[in-house]
């Protein structure tokens, strides 16, 4: 392919990415979303395979073989709940993958930028190891955190803020000695000797700061680290395209880092916690000298049979399902679409309330309910149905912990103080599927559990829910 056809089909590859970002916009077009992003993807490889600066294609083929083998068989194998953990480590490789292009094109023999030309493609090595490594290393401890590998508490080292700063002046000291080794006018490997030592320990730092900064932040803010680290994979695989001189890279680095930044900023706000003080860390724990739920008297917790809650839903008029990540444990998606059938055709008024932050990852709840064929209509965000639950006969709460937890609005020294919450407790009676009194995974105390109108029905939600569907 000549560089004429290979630049057409990057246009064309990018509009697809473009195409694909809106589809996801929307549920009723996120399968065409995908699609588009699929034929995208696919024409973007087959443009970089046939240019001129691919020949050995035995080399490819293998290594394509062997990455393509591993991920179809775990794409495969992947649990629904899973998903929020392989997207973490997938990120982690984005990382990975421009630090070590950023070491193999500094130390290409045959790269001979000199002058100010030099310095600025130091410039974009140097950028593109600094945010892959960080993304790397941040992004393998979000994964151990998704996976319950490591534990959702916040890491709080006394002197964090400090050691933070200090990474990033060292990194700063580091960038100009880095430029500085770099000759005006000797010949262009000149001064690599001591550039990749400078690399080397700019690297450490940032795998470093990658640790400390997702360790710092606790189990609620989790959602805006995965924004995050999602938009920091996309800066990095910009950076990457840069050095690499591609510009489709450059252009899907951006939509991807810009798009992830969009997503940081509205779970930001669907939490009410501030980006800065987020990436900060420190969320998700009790403050210090804090009254936690856990010292209060709570009383005692009420339970309801299957029978009963089917017994309820008949009498009701309206009725809203709030599906949370323990859904998605159950596999309890298809009997909940099958009870919102059922309660639908008897008349009664059946919505959903989905929390921005329900689940594992943003959107986790649409796709469940998309899979099961739940109608569209019936799925309304939480601000759309907030106001709505006073005037509600029943709500079900399926699996969800956090998201309905009234000491978010109640207890200002609550872990989860000032996040909004689906306000669950205003209807006349709730119903909460769930196996046990566990915390979720802010590891927070739930008062809602304890409230009058609350009932609880223990057990596996997918049991549950059936056991409805059999009283019905
Ligand atoms: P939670 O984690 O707060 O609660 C889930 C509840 O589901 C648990 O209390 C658990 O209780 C119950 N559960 C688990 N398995 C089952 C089962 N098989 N049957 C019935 N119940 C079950 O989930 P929410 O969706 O309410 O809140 C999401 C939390 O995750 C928030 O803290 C959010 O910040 C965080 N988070 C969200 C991300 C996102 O992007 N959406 C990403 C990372 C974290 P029990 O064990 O008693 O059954």
């Amino acid at each position: 392919m000549n560089d004429g056809m290979v630049n057409a089909a990057y246009i064309i590859a990018a509009i697809l990415f473009i195409l694909s970002l809106s589809g996801l916009s929307k549920q009723e077009t996120a399968r065409r979303g995908n699609q588009f992003g699929i034929a995208g993807m696919a024409l973007a490889i087959i443009a970089v395979i046939l240019s001129k600066d691919v020949s050995n294609y035995g080399v490819l083929i293998v290594t394509i073989g062997i990455g393509g083998g591993i991920g179809a068989v775990l794409a495969k194998r992947v649990e629904m709940t899973q998903m929020p953990e392989l997207v973490a480590i997938l990120h982690s490789f984005v990382g990975l993958a421009a630090v070590l292009v950023g070491f193999a094109t500094y130390l290409d023999p045959d790269s001979n930028y000199l002058g100010t030309e030099r310095t600025i493609h130091d410039v974009e090595i140097y950028l593109g190891i600094l945010i892959g490594a960080l993304t790397f290393t941040g992004s393998v401890v979000a994964f151990g955190k998704l996976s319950g590998k490591v534990g959702s508490k916040p890491l709080i080292l006394p002197a964090r803020h400090m050691i933070n700063v200090g990474i990033g002046i060292a990194c700063v000291i580091l960038l100009m000695l880095f430029i500085g080794t770099a000759p005006e006018t000797a010949s262009a490997t000149a001064g690599k000797g001591a550039g990749t030592a400078i690399l080397v320990i700019m690297t450490l730092l940032a795998f470093a700061f990658g640790v400390h900064m997702v360790m710092a932040i606790g189990g609620a803010d989790m959602p805006v680290v995965i924004s995050m680290l999602n938009s920091y994979s996309g800066w990095a695989a910009a950076a990457t395209g840069f050095m690499l001189s591609n510009d489709l890279l450059i252009v899907v680095g951006a939509l991807v880092g810009s798009s992830g930044a969009i997503l940081s900023y509205i779970m930001c706000r669907a939490m009410n916690r501030k980006f800065f003080s987020v990436i900060m860390g420190g969320w998700g724990d009790a403050p210090k000298g804090a009254a936690s739920d856990d010292d209060e008297e709570q009383g005692e917790a009420v339970s309801i049979s299957a029978d009963e809650v089917a017994q309820l839903c008949k009498d009701a008029e309206s009725v809203v399902i709030v599906p949370g990540y323990g859904m998605a444990v159950a596999h309890a998606q298809h009997p909940v679409s099958e009870l919102t059938n059922r309660l639908k055709a008897a008349g009664i008024n059946i919505r959903f309330a989905i929390h921005p932050v329900a689940g594992r990852m943003p959107g986790h709840m649409n796709v469940l309910l998309a899979e099961a064929n739940v109608p569209y209509d019936l799925v309304l965000e939480m601000d759309e149905i907030n106001e709505d639950l006073a005037k509600t006969d029943v709500v079900i709460v399926i699996g969800a912990n956090d998201i309905v937890n009234p000491a978010a609005l109640d207890n200002p020294n609550s872990p989860i103080a000032g996040m909004p919450v689906l306000e669950v407790w205003n209807a006349k009676q709730v119903i909460v599927s769930k196996r046990s009194m566990a915390t979720g995974y802010a590891g927070v105390e739930n008062p809602l559990f304890f409230k009058e109108n609350t009932r609880m029905l223990f057990g596996d939600a997918k049991d549950s829910v059936n056991g409805i569907l059999a009283n019905l």
